[in-house]
């Protein structure tokens, strides 16, 4: 695939760039690095990486912009974004291209992720204009409370290979508007579509007269750019997407310095499957949501739960469906499962079987790697269901690839146990016909997760609500909804306006 070079910056000696701070690009203090695109195994590029010196000068330079960009007001800060919405609609198809190359979705799910950038800045944008305080009534006399929200400094954000550009999209665009800069570590996977990333916000600054340009940088590297960016204090937020091992140690690292962090780790994802509920809209929400994108989405189903009575049949109808999936590569018309991100997620997936099995379980169709009709250097693998026979030890881990375990129910508290009874709380799902059934399973009695579905699949998320997970998935909010506060900081003022000294609460001290 011929790279998009107009949406990227330009190479030095052979090179894209390390270190990108505002309209400044160098090689970066890092080893270089040769990322492999996920259809064919071949280089997409030699890369620069940053330092961990490097990740501090960016630092530095966003927290000189935040100085000047705390004081645009917000609206214009959402000028800004529009802008870069813009710019992301003209050049939709060539981010989208990177996106195909580096991560290896299929177009439409590559154009998609796009998509949601430019949603999420035209929500962002809306946001500029009400980033509402409070008024709150004060119990003195001649006195006004009030909640006001301000910009926070430097946010600095980690991100995993499998969204590539949106995770950003929905940090960098609210982070934008609530006039914070974004230092910007990417996966080493992903390294162009990154710069591809930054330089649309480039070129919007650079249409603008009072936009500082170091509002955006990117420190490509491995974990120690992460960590680097973790540890300094001049990172006021770090939003982190990826592993719950990584989020495990950027939590820590964080919070030796008590920094504010916001977390958007692992899922294992669950949809439980009632005797009322409609078979055909149910079996599709399930494929896509296991096996698009390869199984390698925060929010790709992996367990699915289904009654007694309707397991048989459910195996058979998946089983047929996934027996006509088009796998290969994700360039050509038609294919709709893709290629695992490379050869560690290709092992992870077996070894998964491999205890699936030890442990009871029945491989129902799937797990080998395609032998011919796909790319040689990518691993393609056929998506697999395993039926279990009851929530065992590998089960309770992610595997991030298209495995799907089969487990059944009799009662609908068992059921509900179940779905809760796994360490991680991104996304889950229900398919019932039955009212009671639903309100249950979105209730406070019901499922545990951040999000939580009625007849729609697990996966697929809009950006107009607040996307996270609880327990080890993190408890961070993202995108839509509130989420914008935790990009500001919060001051409550107390004015008095008349001309006595009432304390709070009754108070009398002295004359
Ligand atoms: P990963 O954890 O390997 O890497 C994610 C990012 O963290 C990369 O940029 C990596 O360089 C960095 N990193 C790794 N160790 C670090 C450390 N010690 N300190 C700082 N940074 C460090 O994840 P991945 O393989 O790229 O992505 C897949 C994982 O991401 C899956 O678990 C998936 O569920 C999760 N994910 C979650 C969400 C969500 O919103 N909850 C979204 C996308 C992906």
């Amino acid at each position: 695939m011929d790279l998009p070079l107009n949406v990227l910056p330009a190479k030095t000696d052979g090179r894209f760039p390390g270190l990108a701070i505002g309209t400044s690009y160098a090689a970066g203090a890092g080893p270089a690095i040769q990322p492999k695109s996920p259809i064919d195994g071949a280089v997409t590029a030699e890369v620069g990486t940053a330092s961990p010196d490097d990740v501090g000068k960016a630092l530095e330079a966003a927290q000189q912009a935040f100085l000047k960009w705390r004081a645009v007001p917000a609206p214009r800060r959402g000028e800004l974004v529009r802008r870069i919405g813009n710019l992301v609609r003209e050049n939709i198809d060539d981010l989208a291209k990177l996106v195909t190359l580096e991560a290896g979705k299929i177009p439409a799910e590559a154009q998609g992720e796009i998509q949601e950038w430019v949603d999420v800045c035209d929500f962002a944008v809306g946001l500029s204009r009400q980033l509402y305080g409070l008024t709150i009534a004060s119990e003195r006399p001649e006195h006004e409370l009030v909640e006001n929200w301000r910009p926070l400094g430097p946010v600095g954000v980690i991100s995993a290979f499998n969204f590539p550009a949106a995770v950003w999209a929905w940090n960098g665009m609210v982070g934008l508007v609530c006039g914070d800069p974004i230092v910007w570590k990417p996966s080493e996977q992903t390294p162009l579509i990154s710069l591809a990333c930054h330089e649309m916000v480039l070129r919007a600054a650079a249409s603008m007269d009072d936009v500082p340009a170091d509002v955006s940088s990117v420190v490509l590297g491995a974990a120690d750019a992460g960590q680097a960016l973790a540890e300094d204090p001049r990172a006021k937020l770090v939003s982190a997407t990826g592993s719950i091992p990584m989020g495990r140690k950027v939590a820590q690292t964080v919070g030796a310095r008590l920094g504010r962090c916001l977390l958007e780790l692992g899922g294992n994802n669950g949809m439980i499957v009632t005797p009322s509920a409609d078979m055909e809209m149910a079996v599709r929400a399930i494929v896509f949501s296991a096996v698009g994108t390869c199984g390698q989405r925060c929010t790709s189903l992996r367990r699915l739960i289904v009654h007694k009575n309707i397991a048989n049949a459910m195996a058979e109808r998946l089983k047929k469906t996934y027996a006509t999936l088009p796998i290969g590569d994700p360039t050509k018309e038609g294919v709709l499962v893709g290629p695992l991100v490379g050869e560690a997620a290709y092992k992870q997936m077996r070894d998964s079987i491999a205890q699936a099995k030890d442990q009871g379980g029945e491989l129902l169709c799937g797990g080998d790697r395609l032998e011919s009709g796909a790319p040689e250097g990518g691993f393609y693998v056929e998506p697999a269901i395993v039926r279990m026979p009851a929530q065992t030890e590998v089960v309770l881990t992610e595997t991030f690839a298209p495995l799907l375990y089969l487990l059944e129910y009799e009662t609908f508290d068992e059921a509900i146990d179940l779905h809760n009874g796994v360490p991680q709380g991104l996304s889950s799902a229900i398919f019932t016909g039955d009212m009671r059934e639903a309100m249950r399973f979105i209730g406070p009695a019901g499922s545990d997760c951040g999000l939580a579905n009625v007849n729609v699949g697990t996966s697929g998320a809009e950006i107009g609500g607040a996307f996270g997970g609880e327990k080890e998935t993190g408890g961070g909010r993202e995108s839509g909804s509130d989420s914008w506060k935790q990009y500001m900081r919060r001051t409550t003022s107390t004015i008095n306006h008349g001309a006595e000294l009432p304390l709070a609460q009754g108070i009398v001290f002295g004359e």
